[in-house]
């Protein structure tokens, strides 16, 4: 019994295997980047209704004996999240799971980076949209400094790769595409271009400076040599090295050219709603589950029904109104 049981994958309608799973462990966060979150929002789930550190190990148990493999904690802002680096170590005792990591701002790196290593987290993805103090105030409402220090701290830490995400946006950042590339270079950091999506009310109005990253690729041709390159993780960014130097470059397309067909995710928010889609609404709710007595076999039957549901793609471009979640909510 027990064996056949480790032997089940999941496997959607459309016959991909789902085996990462985005984790969100809080909905809050110090910063509005203003393409995530509106300005002065405080509307939060209340932190009782999050997932205790206890339920979240279960689900991703349940996880991982259907086969998933990769992990990565997110948010909001998951450092906003107390004892992270204690839920980290147990996310890393979970047979089957060989791939944990974070995504975060950044601004509270500097002092955990070192547990969240010694903790079992092995990649990190940190959003900087710009190395410009007051644009970055602009955008985010915050400090770079507490950005750029956490991320030495990451650095020092031995994180490795350290993945610079940048949302780049027409007019707001696009000028300092190179100037990314050379920061880049310097520190030994991976950097990943993403296009601005229509998640919610504020992804849909700063789609409006929405760049093709196609254009951005020819750009970078005139002034570097760009050979097609890989990287480790689960995500869909197509890479290339920049020829006599260590940097990759991910392109993240989701708008241009977008992954559907290769997807191999689903989001778990804090409350503990697994979200088949970043742009659809098809979800379930597994905390009644998880708070009412559910056995653990209940529960991965739970998630099978959940994958049945996942759509086949996102329809950002045909119907932008209909993601009304911000990436915050479900879990970037
Ligand atoms: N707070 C953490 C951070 O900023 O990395 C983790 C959560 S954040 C929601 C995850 C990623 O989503 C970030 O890289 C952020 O830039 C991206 N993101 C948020 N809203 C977006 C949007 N409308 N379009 C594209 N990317 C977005
Ligand atoms: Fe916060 Fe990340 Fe959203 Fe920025 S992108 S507001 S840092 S959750």
């Amino acid at each position: 019994m027990e064996k056949e049981q480790t032997q089940r994958v999941l496997t959607d309608p459309f016959g991909r295997r789902i085996e990462y799973v985005r984790l969100s462990v809080t909905d809050q966060c110090d910063l509005r980047c203003f393409y995530c979150m509106p300005k002065g929002f405080n509307d939060y789930q209340e932190p009782g209704n999050w997932l205790t550190f206890d339920e979240i190990e279960r689900v991703m148990r349940a996880f991982s004996e259907l086969g998933t493999r990769r992990v990565r904690i997110t948010g909001g802002e998951p450092l906003i999240r107390k004892n992270l680096p204690r839920l980290a170590s147990q996310l890393h005792r979970i047979p089957g799971i060989s791939d944990l990591s974070l995504s975060t701002n950044a601004t509270r790196l500097n002092r955990q980076s070192q547990a969240l290593k010694d903790a079992g987290i092995s990649r990190m993805n940190v959003s900087l949209d710009t190395l410009n103090p007051e644009r970055f105030k602009d955008i985010t409402g915050g400090k770079l400094e507490k950005v750029l220090s956490g991320l030495m701290a990451a650095k020092e830490a031995g994180f490795k790769p350290v993945k610079i995400n940048m949302v780049l946006m027409r007019g707001i950042n696009d000028d300092e595409i190179e100037g990314m590339v050379e920061f880049c270079i310097e520190h030994d950091f991976t950097l990943r271009f993403i296009e601005t999506m229509p998640m919610g009310n504020t992804g849909r109005s700063a789609s409006k400076q929405y760049i093709d990253l196609g254009q951005v690729r020819k750009r970078l041709e005139k002034s570097y040599s760009l050979i097609d390159s890989t990287m480790p993780g689960g995500g869909p960014a197509r890479y290339v090295k920049i020829g006599g130097t260590d940097l990759r470059i991910g392109f993240i397309t989701p708008i241009s050219q977008h992954f559907c067909e290769t997807c191999n995710r689903v989001r778990l928010s804090a409350e503990g709603t697994l979200y088949m889609c970043l742009g659809q609404s098809h979800s379930y709710q597994l905390r009644p589950l998880l708070r009412n007595g559910a056995t653990d076999e209940e529960l991965k039957e739970a998630i099978c029904q959940a994958i049945a549901m996942k759509p086949e793609r996102h329809e950002f471009i045909e119907k932008p109104q209909q993601s009304i979640r911000f990436m915050s909510v479900t879990g970037g």
